[in-house]
């Protein structure tokens, strides 16, 4: 085998022990971000333990995972890229977690269809923390507006996601991240990648995304 998925696996949850306690913190989740993979690493990985996966998008998720959640019900899915509003019902049958909710329209959509279905994803809100126009996500000043209109819908926060820039600092992104959850009373954070995991970590991520790290490179996105 090429990439030893398994030893990848051990060797990232080690980090993460290490750099989250280095920062006082529990463990970060490791979720294993499955996008462009093949279905054999991905089993692969469920093969040797790993329980949370993650995808970023909802109609490539919807060919994979259904029936991969058939045959290991324990598993736990988080949507992490967009959320197109025509997708959110099949995104609520396929995701337990949704990170990337991030605008009024959805978060009203979100709520009539929570409503409607009794599904009950865990919810973050992605802050768009270096303020890139071309990315997806709530500008920091944005944030505290947006949380309380979440709130008013009914919708349940449980944390904050961001993807830093590109060749910036990730730390400094990361920092920003969690005094803005801190200041909404809340607590949990995914925050860091293949490149930075362990920074997350050590600054107090409570659920890490990586991919690359894991499963060697990816089919480029369609
Ligand atoms: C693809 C992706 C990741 C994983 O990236 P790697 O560099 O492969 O670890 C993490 N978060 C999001 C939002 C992604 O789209």
């Amino acid at each position: 085998m090429i990439v030893d998925i398994k030893k990848n696996l051990a060797d990232i949850q080690e980090k993460i022990v290490k750099a989250s306690g280095a920062g006082n913190h529990p463990p970060a989740k490791l979720v294993a971000v499955s996008k462009g993979q093949p279905e054999w690493k991905i089993q692969a990985a469920i093969e040797a333990g790993q329980k949370v996966f993650g995808e970023n998008r909802v109609q490539e998720a919807a060919a994979k995972w259904p029936d991969l959640k058939k045959a290991h019900p324990t598993l736990e899915l988080h949507l992490i890229g967009p959320l197109q509003t025509n997708k959110l019902k099949a995104a609520l049958d396929l995701f337990d977690v949704i990170e990337t909710l991030d605008r009024p329209k959805l978060a009203r959509r979100m709520a009539v269809e929570i409503k409607k279905t009794g599904k009950t994803p865990k919810l973050f809100i992605q802050v768009n923390t270096g303020e890139e126009p071309q990315k997806a996500g709530v500008r920091p000043a944005d944030l505290a507006g947006f949380f309380e209109e979440c709130q008013n819908l009914g919708l349940e926060i449980s944390g904050l996601m961001a993807i830093p820039p590109m060749g910036e600092e990730p730390a400094l992104h990361f920092a920003l991240l969690k005094k803005l959850g801190h200041r909404l009373g809340l607590a949990e954070f995914s925050m860091g990648m293949s490149g930075d995991f362990e920074t997350a970590a050590g600054l107090g991520a409570t659920s890490v995304r990586v991919g690359t790290a894991i499963f060697g490179p990816r089919a480029p996105a369609p």
